[in-house]
């Protein structure tokens, strides 16, 4: 697909970039589909054919914990194997540039620091599913070993470090929130003057919430995304298109 250039939405978008000293990103699995991630909650999704478990049972049942190992690595390769796509680039090159200062993410593959995106930079609401990290003392633990472990034996993981339980560093059905993250992101919400919401339908709570925090900030509030949203009517621009086309666009006519 072309990028459209002469288009008055885009160009108050890329306007709207341009002006922008502290802007923030928000994204959704909207930006990652065209990597070949499926939107878990979405018709049709994961989570409509297979119920997830929930942290409880992980951590009370190595049955459970077991299931979860399985179907963890099932969609493993799906995972590792993605590539960022052009809207990871744009998000990236925004970071680069210092118009963005925070992308703040609900999805868990990886992609936006996979993209160039300094991980510092990266607030991950859900957690990250590219790694595994203990529940006791939070030490990472790659996902190659445990897998060929887990494959060859069927052992489940422990945290070589205290003996803790190791699960995928992703935030379960169950699972407290991350308070730090969830800080950052509340921070940075407040802080910025342009809140860019991509490929989410904001609709999970907490993280639905920040765009309206950024928005009684005073920011600008710009929501791109395939369908229309809950916050559209809060916005002041919406974008209902295609993610890696528009950001591209925008991106490449915003710089400096
Ligand atoms: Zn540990």
């Amino acid at each position: 697909m072309q990028v459209e250039t002469t288009d008055a939405a885009l160009d108050e978008l890329r306007h709207a970039l341009a002006a922008a000293r502290r802007a923030v990103v928000f994204t959704g699995a909207g930006i990652s589909t065209e990597s070949g991630i499926p939107d878990f909650r979405s018709p049709g999704g994961i989570w409509e054919r297979t119920r997830p478990i929930d942290f409880r049972e992980f951590v009370e049942s190595p049955a459970a914990r077991r299931a979860y190992w399985t179907r963890k690595f099932e969609g493993h390769e799906a995972i590792t194997s993605a590539r960022p796509n052009r809207g990871h680039a744009a998000v990236a090159e925004l970071v680069r540039r210092g118009t963005a200062r925070a992308v703040i993410t609900q999805n868990i593959d990886g992609l936006h620091q996979k993209a160039g995106v300094p991980a510092e930079h990266v607030i991950e609401l859900h957690g990250n599913t590219t790694y595994a990290a203990c529940l006791e003392c939070g030490a990472h633990h790659a996902l190659d070993p445990i897998r060929e472990a887990f494959l060859a034996s069927g052992a489940l993981p422990v945290c070589r470090a205290c003996g803790g339980l190791v699960k995928p560093a992703t935030i379960s059905f169950g699972q407290a929130m991350p308070v730090e993250a969830m800080r950052r992101a509340h921070d940075e919400s407040q802080a910025c003057d342009l809140f860019l919401c991509v490929g989410s339908s904001l609709v999970v709570h907490p993280a639905a919430g920040l765009p309206v925090i950024a928005k009684r900030s005073g920011a600008r509030l710009v929501i791109l995304n395939r369908d229309p949203t809950d916050l559209d009517a809060i916005a002041d621009q919406v974008l209902n298109r295609e993610i890696g086309d528009t950001l591209a666009g925008a991106v490449a006519g915003a710089g400096p």
